[in-house]
């Protein structure tokens, strides 16, 4: 293709993923009193409004773009991508959008809701018996086909523009202007790739905030780990986090450990516990990673109303409860797994007004 030829395909791809952001409204950040501690409010990013559902179309967009930018992808490319949630969703929806090929490589163990929203976007699904193979599986089929894998826990910190172009932590900050905190005290997240992490804690020193960053981290994650002591990088054998989109074996490139203020570690009951709680507070069923993030935030809630702070907390919605049916919202799945989410709900409900 000639230099003319290439740029001309370029432009129309771009053209393309701008021209959708362009028709979308940013999404809602929501107010939550509470109501054990009038002088702190809580307010939610509701990442669940964007098109594909989940914090990760912020994501899939900009590796598209970054990899367009690269020219890493072209008319004929393949993309791949390891991964068996949200985030090959997203990707199936923008690939389709760019009329490209696209495999999402997913453990065998996959549920099938989450295989059938990527094919929803006309992606296609190759299935790996080892759960721990999917990197060098994606790998492969790149080099096979001549594609490209997108690689979300490498590029995810760097494919986001930190410093603004309407970022997530640039939203938050723009959508807290005219509150009676509008700097928060802290804002709280979960880390999977890392990258919404990364965004938000180079965001808040860019603009000379004194926000702390806190990412709240399953108990069976590596992350809050690797936290407190760097050289542990990796999680024993057969030690999983239950809550998907969040907490990893391994710690993955774009976690950028630095920039994060403190670690705070959920168990899996108090995650879905708060997940229950918040579901009843919103009407709506949220995911399991919000509730870890809520669990977290009315941990710090509660220090800094005994320390006699007021101040505001900003965390994220990162995806809706619809695709947790039959595990989170499914009593005999929490049973079959020995989780007792009631006390932690109700401990939590009792510490939010319903709005
Ligand atoms: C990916 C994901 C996260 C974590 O976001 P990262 O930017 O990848 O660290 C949290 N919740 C859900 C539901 C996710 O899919």
């Amino acid at each position: 293709m000639t230099i003319e030829d290439r740029r001309g395909w370029l432009a129309e791809a771009i053209r393309r993923i701008e021209a959708d952001y362009n028709r979308s409204a940013d999404t809602h950040l929501i107010r939550l009193p509470l109501p054990r501690h009038p002088g702190i409010t809580l307010y939610l990013k509701d990442e669940s409004s964007h098109p594909t559902g989940s914090l990760k179309h912020r994501l899939a967009r900009s590796l598209f773009l970054y990899a367009l930018c690269n020219e890493w992808i072209g008319p004929q490319t393949t993309v791949i991508e390891a991964s068996s949630g949200s985030t090959a969703v997203s990707e199936a929806y923008f690939a389709r959008m760019l009329g490209l090929r696209f495999i999402a490589v997913v453990p065998a163990s996959t549920a099938a809701p989450k295989l059938e929203a990527i094919r929803f976007y006309g992606g296609e699904i190759h299935k790996v018996d080892d759960p721990r193979t999917v990197y060098d599986v994606a790998h492969g089929l790149a080099a096979e086909t001549g594609g490209h894998y997108l690689d979300q826990f490498t590029y995810a910190e760097r494919a986001t523009d930190w410093r603004g172009n309407n970022n997530i932590a640039q939203s938050i900050f723009a959508q807290m202007a005219q509150e009676e905190h509008p700097v928060p005290t802290w804002i709280v997240c979960g880390a999977g790739t890392g990258g919404t992490s990364a965004t938000i804690g180079r965001f808040i020193r860019y603009q000379r905030h004194a926000t702390g960053l806190c990412v709240a981290d399953p108990v069976n994650s590596v992350f809050h780990r690797h936290h407190a002591d760097p050289a542990i990088t990796t999680l024993p054998e057969g030690c999983a986090s239950r809550i998907e989109g969040i907490g990893r074996p391994r710690v993955e490139p774009s976690f950028i450990r630095s920039i994060i203020d403190r670690m705070i570690p959920v168990e899996d009951a108090q995650s879905i516990g708060a997940m229950h709680a918040l579901t009843g507070i919103l009407g709506r069923r949220v995911g399991g990673s919000t509730g870890t993030n809520i669990w977290a935030c009315l941990q710090i809630a509660d220090e800094m109303a005994h320390e006699g702070r007021s101040g505001s907390i900003v965390t994220l919605l990162c995806d809706s409860g619809d695709r947790y049916g039959g595990t989170y919202y499914d009593t005999a799945w929490a049973q079959a797994h020995g989780i007792d989410w009631q006390p932690a709900a109700a401990r939590i409900a009792e510490g939010m007004r319903p709005l």
